[in-house]
């Protein structure tokens, strides 16, 4: 029992290995009770906060009352903050911190796979008890200010690597690259040290002035992941935590998740379909052996394809429908989880559409001052869309591919453009729409 452990910060370390034939030597994975200690012994208005969010959190959960957010689907945009030490400039190739915009996209493929309970290449997923979690991620469109993004920023740091268990450091991270965190989801990926592979902060469970400014936590609620075990592709360099599922568990913990087996021997993660569990699988067996425990008089099978236990990437996926109804509650009830819901709701989600529309380009035309066109895009579900510019020759002049995206406004830079009319093609596996504009 760890009545007060999902307030706190959780951090996952291993010892991380750079060469895959090596990298099977998984010590630890994560330490998440050392920091969640010091960070209470620091602030008592910090820890009484979180466990007066956690008594409203049960009281929700036991008394069956469901999360007030009205959407079937909640999208949540993305930043990923590249913070590389790649004096150099060079993106993608192995060893380089400053990760390739595929292995980026990659990440965010797994995310939507393992949040959406969409078929996995593992074999996996047969559980009954396995939910759609109904949460979507994709990179952000558009900037703090309004602006073009793909949602990638990249940021060359002397600093060699950054330990998470140091608030300096993190506040240090999210100073050189950070954006609001109530409007979207920050996820920090550079060189961690100390042999960490990834690293979230819990939901704040206070709203109270003062408290998120003198502590510094807003600035870094989010997500943070070592370079080398972020996304999928060959520059991934652990064999374990190979597959971007260290990323699905560090946003399990900011979406207010605890570890199945509750941090402490046969503990609680208060979830009811997740089954009591003695300790962490931390084999790193890619045979995903069966593992039990006896914490309750009869043998039970832990739940090792849990995101949320410590199995090899491979041998993970699952979220279970009370893991999801906890989410929601979470985005309902932590003040800043909620005020992103609001954001997304209100200003950056589009509905789903059957068909592929193109419900609006603006500005159109496009002046000197801004070329920044916006294109609302309504499609059914996420899927990969590819935008074309093409001159009046029908060559194209430009192309930008978003990968498995939901309805979205989608911002394209014309700036390079000379003056004209342009056809903009959007399009997915199987339809095509296009519209004109006129740059002057
Ligand atoms: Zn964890």
């Amino acid at each position: 029992m760890r009545p007060w452990g999902w307030f706190s910060i959780a951090f996952c370390i291993v010892f991380y290995l750079s060469e895959k034939s090596i990298a099977q030597t998984t010590i630890q994975r994560c330490a998440t009770t050392s920091y969640d200690s010091l960070l209470k012994a620091k602030n008592p208005v910090y820890r009484k906060s979180r466990e007066r969010f956690e008594e409203i959190l049960r009281q929700y959960q036991t008394s069956g009352r469901s999360s007030r957010i009205s959407a079937n689907t909640l999208t949540i945009p993305v930043v990923v903050h590249v913070v590389h030490n790649n004096q150099n400039g060079i993106i993608g190739g192995i060893n380089n911190s400053n990760i390739s915009d595929d292995q980026i996209h990659e990440q965010i493929r797994v995310l939507n796979e393992d949040y959406r309970k969409k078929e996995n290449t593992n074999g996996f997923n047969t559980n009954p008890v396995g939910a759609d979690v109904n949460i979507q991620f994709v990179l952000a469109s558009a900037d703090p200010n309004g602006m073009v993004t793909n949602g990638i920023i990249r940021t060359y740091s002397s600093k060699p690597g950054f330990n998470p268990e140091s608030e300096e450091d993190r506040h240090v991270l999210a100073t050189i690259s950070g954006w609001p965190t109530d409007r979207y989801l920050n996820i920090w990926v550079t060189t961690l040290s100390g042999n960490t592979i990834g690293y979230a902060q819990f939901p704040d469970g206070t709203g109270l002035a003062g408290l998120d400014a003198e502590n510094g936590y807003e600035d870094s609620d989010g997500v943070f992941i070592h370079y080398g075990a972020f996304g999928v592709g060959p520059y991934v360099s652990s064999s374990i935590y190979d597959l971007g599922r260290t990323t699905t568990h560090e946003i399990g913990h900011w979406l207010g998740l605890l570890h199945t087996w509750g941090d402490t021997y046969c503990g609680t993660d208060y979830i009811d379909d997740t089954p009591v569990a003695a300790s962490a699988n931390n084999s790193s067996s890619l045979n995903c052996v069966s593992v039990y425990s006896n914490c309750t008089g009869t043998q039970t099978r832990n739940m090792t394809e849990n995101y949320m236990d410590y199995s090899p990437d491979l041998c993970m996926n699952i979220f279970t429908q009370g893991q999801k109804d906890r989410i929601w509650l979470t985005l309902d009830l932590s003040p800043r989880r909620k005020k992103l819901v609001e954001y997304v709701q209100t200003e950056n989600q589009l509905p789903e559409s059957d068909k592929l529309t193109i419900r609006n380009s603006y500005p159109n035309p496009l002046s000197h001052d801004n070329r920044n066109l916006r294109l609302e895009v309504l499609l059914k579900g996420t899927q990969d869309i590819t935008v074309d510019i093409l001159n009046r020759l029908g060559g194209i002049v430009k192309t930008s591919q978003y990968p498995q995206i939901a309805s979205s406004n989608i911002g394209i830079d014309l700036t390079t453009m000379a003056q004209g009319i342009y056809l903009v093609r959007v399009r997915t596996a199987n339809e095509e729409k296009a519209t004109k504009v006129v740059v002057y």
